[in-house]
């Protein structure tokens, strides 16, 4: 048997109930075939990959908190801290009522080679709660972060292990999370990013893996000698991530159509109107029935329905596992020539083949959605040298970081003769500076 294989029948063993977590392993490790068959025995003997699949640690805790009528609440927090080959391990918090060890796991593991592949000094991480934000009063938001971080930060630290946002955790839940940071260990520090820019937050922050996500997808069409400008787009989600994406893509000549949540989805063939999506969500909080009802060109839909809308470019920026096989071969069927993950595994194994299979340009999240642990990773520099960089400074790195992503991935697959399987070349460039550095640390 192959290690690979040998490996992935250990890990299957050991974490039967976290299919999230094996569906990323999976993935990961097949990709990683042509590289682990060349060093095969050295890593065997090493036990690399069991390594690579083993959390360095992990820590599960109560969180007891007092909502508006008096009942105490309990939810369960969770911080995974995989990997620290190459830095302080570093990814975001996400509340939400699916949080549990298996969805965790996946995220930080993923997180691994999406840090690696932003070439900057991040560790993978990831942590959360099973806690729902959603139709809380701000109060009760308070007082779960503060119970939440009252445990975490005995864990964390500017220079051991750096949380942010994730789904459920934006301005607001980092805002009290960092207030309760300061207090119980008496230290301002960079503790956490997607702070705010009054309290030592980045210029561009919230816009990066959005923006990000932009970046990539322009110079991989780019490199396939297409212009992105005059392309139609279809967008899942309507959080942090898919509000920016569709902001930039507006920004760089497409035409975004569609925007989702968790409850149903909008069509506006005149393409999204971003400033009413933001009054929608970011400041009402609001459903998108109240977007549809404000804009005259735009169907409400309830369920789910994205994927159905004719595109040359399909952004899914909600969540793992959102675009099915189904919805693959209706995207192939509708001429789409693109598919940039926003979110975190939100297409299943057997989409991504078939989409593959069907000469559609695919790139993965852990490399199109990397823009925002990267800018997450320039607000820690700012962070250590006390200064803040302009708006533009920090957007022209991010460029930079997504447009030498593409390329590293790109050239990786090329060099192990994968040419365009843009899922592979993630993978084995995310890789193959993990393994370098874990090989020098010794047996750890
Ligand atoms: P937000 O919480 O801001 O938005 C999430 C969006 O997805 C909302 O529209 C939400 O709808 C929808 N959604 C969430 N869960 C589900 C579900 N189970 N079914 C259908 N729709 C759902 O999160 P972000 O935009 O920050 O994150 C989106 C994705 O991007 C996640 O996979 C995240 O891990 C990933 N990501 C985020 C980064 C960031 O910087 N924020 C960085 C890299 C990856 P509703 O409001 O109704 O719940």
């Amino acid at each position: 048997m192959s290690y690979v294989d040998e490996v992935l029948e250990k890990v299957r063993a050991k974490n039967a109930s976290e299919p999230e977590f094996l569906q990323a392993v999976d993935e990961v490790l097949n990709s990683l075939r042509p590289v682990i068959e060349a060093n095969e025995e050295k890593y065997r003997k090493d036990a690399l990959l069991e390594r690579l699949c083993e959390p360095e640690r992990q820590f599960k805790f109560r969180v007891p908190w007092v909502d508006d009528n008096g009942q105490v609440q309990v939810n369960t927090g969770y911080r995974v801290q995989f990997n620290s080959a190459i830095g302080p391990y570093k990814g975001g918090l996400r509340l939400h009522p699916s949080v549990n060890i298996g969805i965790i796991k996946f995220l930080g593991f993923e997180q691994i080679f999406k840090n690696s592949l932003t070439g900057l000094p991040i560790g993978g991480g990831k942590g959360g709660s099973d806690f729902d934000p959603k139709g809380k009063s701000d109060r009760e938001v308070m007082a779960f972060c503060q119970s939440f971080m009252t445990e975490l930060c005995k864990y964390i630290g500017a220079d051991t292990d750096v949380p942010a946002g994730d789904i459920g955790t934006g301005a607001r839940e980092i805002g009290y999370m960092f207030g309760q940071y300061k207090r119980i260990r008496g230290l301002y520090e960079g503790v956490l990013t997607g702070k705010g820019l009054s309290y030592g937050g980045s210029l561009a922050r919230t816009e990066a893996t959005g923006y990000g996500l932009l970046y990539i997808t322009e110079e991989m069409l780019k490199s396939n000698g297409i212009d992105i400008a005059g392309k139609t787009a279809v967008v899942s989600g309507s959080g942090n991530v898919a509000i920016y994406a569709i902001q930039k893509a507006h920004q760089l000549g497409a035409k975004v159509v569609t925007c989702s949540d968790s409850t149903g989805w909008v069509y506006d063939p005149e393409g999204i109107d971003v400033e009413l999506l933001k009054e929608v969500k970011e400041v009402n909080r609001a459903r998108l029935t109240e977007y549809a009802a404000k804009r005259p060109s735009a169907e409400y839909h309830e369920g789910r329905g994205v994927w159905s809308i004719k595109c040359d470019i399909a952004l899914p920026c909600a969540t793992q596992n959102e675009l099915n096989i189904d919805d693959a071969k209706q995207l192939v069927a509708n001429g789409c020539i693109a598919v940039c993950e926003g979110a975190n595994m939100p297409t299943t194994l057997d989409a991504t083949k078939y989409l593959q299979e069907n000469k559609v340009y695919f790139v993965p999240g852990k490399a199109a959605n990397a823009g925002g642990v990267a800018t997450s990773a320039l607000e820690m520099s700012q962070n250590s040298e006390r200064l803040s960089w302009t708006f533009e400074e920090v957007d022209s790195k991010l460029k930079g970081i997504m447009v030498n992503i593409f390329h590293n991935l790109d050239e990786a697959a090329k060099k192990y003769g994968l040419d365009g399987d843009y899922v592979a070349g993630a993978n084995i460039a995310g890789f193959e500076k993990v393994v370098d550095a874990m090989n020098a640390q010794g047996i750890v």
